[in-house]
């Protein structure tokens, strides 16, 4: 029976109900899913070894001379052992196998045996662990790897994606003719045949082959990127701002510090955008501790004084409490009069919810701040003409247009403190205007940094005792709430408590983790705040945009286990009010040569820019620590640390298909029609 690339991999012979569901658990529903799952590599056959390479994983052909299946007991189980001896060019060579008892019969009727491992040097012999051994009697001159999908193995891999493309006729064609004919690229399952099949090795090849299916995953992300946010852009102004000297007056009033130069740039940047023709998109970037807030709350006044409401979307509830008491004192009564700011989140209670609600819809609150709970159907705005989203990259575009059509012709301004690498930038927020704070508010001191062995771990914490009774805070970050058995060398709040309480005796110490009610969570933030806490105990729930200014110290355990990024996040709860400030790190006890680079990193560094470049280098992939969480950059085949060049052509290419209907093939179309019901059901809701 023919198969077609969407058929379900059910269809596929020797696909049972077994391996079904495993397929399913990890995502593989069609026959595509399974034949994108590529060789991690390559068997060549025609080239076995001739020597022995010590300390390398090589192919050899060997004689076999001997088998010999022993079973001993250990620590009360049995287990078999499997030894061969063979020979590779005149060498003897021992093979050994645990558990492997059924290949005795095979090695004892085989002469000649493929085996792909490594040999080392034991009592003087070459020995081999448990190498990889082929069996099959007909040998391709290439054989395909496969990383293990959970229990099915490489072989059966194997002979499934053999029987899968056996059934596939050549008639498909996913990528429109334009790109086809641009990059000459092959067809779809003769791409897939080569990538799996390769008649001869050759990596630069089969490297052409799965360009075509790079370059169509970054296409169909970018079609989808690209439509939302040209439906984005071209929106023309509907509300009119009335900004004038006496408002910016007022605006400064409302703070008890002069905005830095780059504040004020951005302020100017944003003026503009609310003069112009079109609405502002703008993005505001800056590391942590910038100062991003304060221009959203410039944003939200000037929204107020022209007749407009404004909504603040912030990523976690600490967040959004914490903006909203913020804002609160900057929209101060007697600055500003009759200013009416509300809070909504989960944990709001269903009768204040309701009051809320109405209040916005009626046009009597000005500002709501809050979380998802913004986004629901039933929050309904008057004349909603300011949105700001705090932390972009938390939120996905979906949820961002949400929130924007909750308006008319809405200006928008989002932040991150992600420092996003400039190459980066332009690729993954190309619709929007962008304003940078690059200096901290001026009088801050540099963060000292110190990475401390773990030895000195008491000596440590008393030391840090005293300056705590000098009247400084602490942050302490744990890795875990509770102790866990499959990570032992990670340490966990409840077990530390016991000894911080004992370290720490007198003086108030609070913990703060992810299971905690809301109303908990603040209580011991505002207790911390106001200083009845000193030190404060915490996963890293905390690490995005708590704002304590007088907190001055952070302890990191674990830290080596924390992303760059992360880290600089954590790192950045300090040092934001004048005095100096301190970050320590504890390693963990089995420390990696990437976690200590990290450390020294972050040791040598306070540049969120500087450390974002490096941890792309370091980590690739999943790229930026927060990007990574919502997925959005996530991609199967491709990866921007390797295929950037391939991503700009694809970002040119779009242009042109997105501008050109008779460039787009069904599957676009297709595509395109079903983001358009998307963005129709955000509208209407
Ligand atoms: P982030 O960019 O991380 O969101 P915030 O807006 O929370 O930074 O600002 C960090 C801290 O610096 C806050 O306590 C804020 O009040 C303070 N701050 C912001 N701008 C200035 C400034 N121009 N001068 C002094 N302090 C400032
Ligand atoms: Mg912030």
């Amino acid at each position: 029976m023919d198969l077609k690339l969407d058929s379900s991999i059910s269809l596929i012979k020797g696909v049972g109900k077994k391996y079904l569901q495993v397929f399913h658990k990890n995502g593989i529903l069609t026959v595509l899913d399974l034949l994108l799952h590529f060789p991690i590599f390559y068997v060549d056959f025609t080239t076995p070894s001739p020597v022995i390479e010590a300390g390398e994983k090589k192919l050899y052909l060997l004689e076999v001379l001997q088998t010999r299946l022993s079973r001993i007991f250990r620590s009360r189980r049995k287990i078999s052992i499997l030894r061969v001896k063979a020979r590779i060019s005149n060498r003897e060579v021992y093979l050994v196998f645990f558990n492997k008892p059924y290949l005795e019969e095979f090695f004892k009727t085989a002469q000649n045996v493929y085996i792909y491992g490594q040999f080392e040097l034991k009592d003087k012999k070459w020995q081999a662990n448990t190498p990889m051994v082929f069996t099959d009697s007909d040998l391709k001159p290439v054989l395909p790897v496969y990383s293990k999908i959970s229990v099915i193995k490489s072989g059966t891999l194997r002979n499934l994606v053999e029987a899968a493309l056996e059934n596939l006729p050549d008639t498909y064609e996913a990528l429109p003719g334009y790109s086809l004919r641009k990059y000459s690229f092959p067809g779809i399952v003769e791409a897939l045949k080569g990538i799996h099949f390769p008649s001869e090795y050759r990596v630069e090849e089969i490297d052409v082959l799965k360009k075509r299916f790079i370059y169509g995953e970054f296409l169909f992300f970018q079609l989808e990127l690209q439509y939302i946010r040209n439906f984005f852009r071209q929106v023309k102004r509907v509300n009119f701002y009335k900004i004038t000297r006496e408002v910016k007056k007022v605006a400064a009033r409302s703070l008890d510090f002069d905005l830095t130069p780059d504040q004020k740039r951005a302020c100017r940047d944003m003026l503009k955008d609310l003069e112009g023709e079109y609405t502002m998109q703008r993005l505001l970037q800056g590391d942590v501790g910038s100062g991003k807030t304060v221009v959203a709350f410039i944003a939200l006044m000037f929204a107020r004084v022209s007749g407009l409401q404004g909504a603040f979307l912030a990523p976690t509830e600490i967040l959004a409490h914490q903006h909203f008491d913020n804002a609160s004192a900057f929209f101060s009564p007697d600055i500003h009069p009759g200013a009416r700011i509300e809070l909504l989140t989960g944990s709001t209670p269903a009768r204040k919810r309701k009051e809320i609600l109405a209040g916005l819809r009626e046009g009597a609150i000005d500002i709501v701040f809050g979380t998802h709970a913004l986004l629901t159907e039933d929050v309904r705005f008057c004349r909603l003409g300011m949105v700001i989203i705090d932390e972009q990259h938390r939120f996905g575009v979906s949820q961002r247009a949400a929130l924007y059509y909750k308006g008319h012709a809405v200006d928008l301004l989002v932040t991150t403190a992600t420092p996003i690498p400039r190459t980066m930038l332009l690729s993954l927020y190309n619709d929007l205007a962008v304003s940078v704070i690059k200096t901290k508010p001026s009088g801050r001191l540099p963060i000292h940094t110190r990475i401390i062995p773990p030895e000195r771990r008491d000596h440590f914490y008393k030391w840090l005792r005293k300056k705590i009774e000098g009247g400084e805070k602490a942050y302490i970050i744990l890795p875990l709430i509770e102790k866990s058995e499959a990570f032992t060398e990670l340490r966990d709040i409840e077990t530390e408590s016991v000894y911080f309480r004992d370290i720490f005796e007198g003086i108030g110490i609070g913990i703060v983790t992810g299971r905690m009610s809301q109303g908990e969570k603040d209580t011991i933030l505002d207790d911390f705040a106001a200083g009845k806490i000193r030190v404060l105990v915490a996963t890293t729930v905390i690490e995005v945009g708590i704002d304590v200014r007088d907190a001055t110290l952070m302890v990191i355990e674990n830290a080596d286990r924390y992303g760059l990024s992360q880290l600089h996040q954590l790192r950045g709860r300090v040092g934001r009010g004048n005095a100096q400030s301190y970050c320590y790190l504890f390693p963990s006890p089995k420390i990696t040569g990437k976690g200590k680079k990290r450390l020294s990193t972050i040791a040598a560094s306070e540049d969120g820019f500087k450390i974002a470049e490096i941890d792309l280098k370091i980590r690739g992939g999943g790229i930026i620590a927060g990007l990574e969480q919502t997925g959005y950059l996530d991609f199967k085949i491709g990866n921007l640390r390797d295929h950037m060049e391939i991503y700009k052509e694809v970002q040119k290419d779009v242009v042109v298909i997105l501008e050109d209907e008779s460039l787009q093939n069904e599957f676009i179309k297709g595509l395109l029609q079903g983001v358009r019901e998307k963005l129709k059901t955000i509208h209407f809701s």
